[in-house]
């Protein structure tokens, strides 16, 4: 029962984060009326989610926020808590492959936000929960270690009459490592561009093969305008086509993965640079509607993932940066380079000029290496410090 549960949430560099789950048995809280309250609204909420199917909160908020807080009688905070927790446990249902009988909840269990609801206090021994105080009876024999963690969601448990706090702790930790070499990825269109800050290496992709396909398949659509969804035969051979750009995307995909890694290795790598996905997904979306657009994101997509799996499996690192103005930032001087000729550019202010794809490989390059290179700002926090503190 009093246990310490860690794991160690990668985040793709060296810093990682330490999420620790402390369980402490604690006096009981007189919190009996209140939980059973709680524990009323919290089924409310999960009838209402398995009536509407949604686990939207701005919905639940917007629908029962009011009555929950008057029917139930909970304080504001623990009111949002109570059908966000509502909202985990439907999900939680949802998710489970079998999904038996909808849950039921037999046991009282309240989530509680950190200061809201409750403070700890370690040195006393104490916790202050929804007003009031108790004492900590037992506890994991290692929570010193736990000492500089941020306290952050908890859970009071009842159980048999017996209460019990099961406090969520992080804190972000330095996993020192050297980084030997990186390698900076850049994927466009029609080629996926890779390289450090002295060679580059690209590779031509294979989107207008893919979208000669679907160019096949729309125009036989437009050629067979009403016909083409009762008629077998054209159906069958839209579809093919679809398939086949479809394959040929997911193919090159996963060769384009190897290669960049092979190739990060033969350059002495272990930490390739990656755009950032999510700020790469609004760039993105100010592309045109055509379908080459929509394969270049899958190709995108895919060839991210295939990196990362074969980055994975050879024991390189992956990082991601920011994407934004990577090609059209001078990476010797920072300044704002214009366009100078076809796919190139020049610097205003120091003259540099180049290929705009190399632009970009040196620019993710540089924003990896700073990245990994600010990670010592965190060296106060070094794992020498993790497992053996002082005091408390
Ligand atoms: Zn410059």
């Amino acid at each position: 029962m009093l246990r310490a549960s860690e794991r160690a949430v990668r985040e793709g560099s060296s810093i990682e984060e330490a999420i620790v789950t402390l369980s402490m048995k604690i006096g009981s809280p007189a919190l009996d009326p209140l939980a059973d309250r709680y524990m009323e609204a919290k089924r409310h909420v999960l009838q209402w989610l398995y009536e509407h199917k949604t686990t939207s909160i701005k919905e639940v908020h917007n629908a029962l926020y009011r009555m929950l807080r008057e029917k139930y009688q909970l304080p504001s905070k623990l009111t949002q808590d109570c059908y966000r927790d509502a909202i985990a446990v439907y999900k939680g249902w949802l998710k489970s492959p079998k999904r038996g009988r909808f849950p039921i909840l037999k046991n009282v269990s309240l989530w509680l936000t950190p200061k809201a609801s409750y403070t700890v206090n370690f040195n006393a021994m104490t916790a202050r929960i929804l007003g009031q105080e108790v004492k900590i009876i037992g506890y994991p024999r290692n929570l010193i270690k736990y000492k500089d963690f941020q306290v952050k969601e908890a859970r009071l448990v009842k159980r048999e009459d017996r209460w019990y706090l099961n406090v969520t702790m992080k804190k972000q930790i330095l996993i020192e490592k050297e980084v030997k070499g990186i390698v900076a990825v850049d994927i466009n269109m029609d080629l996926i561009t890779l390289g450090n800050n002295k060679q580059v290496i690209e590779v031509p992709t294979r989107l207008d093969d893919a979208a000669h396909f679907k160019k096949l398949a729309a125009n036989l659509q437009k050629k067979h305008p009403r016909r083409w969804k009762e008629n077998r035969r054209i159906l069958n051979r839209t579809k093919g086509f679809h398939k086949k750009a479809r394959n040929i995307v997911q193919d090159f995909a996963r060769k384009a993965g190897k290669q960049v890694v092979e190739e990060a290795k033969r350059l002495n790598a272990d930490y390739i640079v990656l755009e950032d996905l999510n700020r790469m997904i609004t760039r993105v979306k100010n592309l045109k509607k055509g379908y080459r657009d929509r394969l270049y994101l899958m190709q995108y997509k895919r060839v991210q993932y295939w990196i990362e799996w074969q980055a994975k499996k050879n024991g390189l690192n992956v990082v991601y940066v920011n994407p934004a103005y990577s090609s059209t930032t001078c990476p010797h001087c920072g300044a704002k380079m214009a366009e100078s000729g076809y796919r190139t550019l020049k610097c205003e202010r120091c003259g540099y000029e180049d290929n705009r794809d190399h632009i970009a490989v040196f620019n993710l390059y540089g924003r990896g290496s700073l990245t990994l290179s600010t990670a010592p700002q965190m060296r106060d926090v070094a794992p020498n410090q993790w497992g053996e503190p002082s005091s408390f």
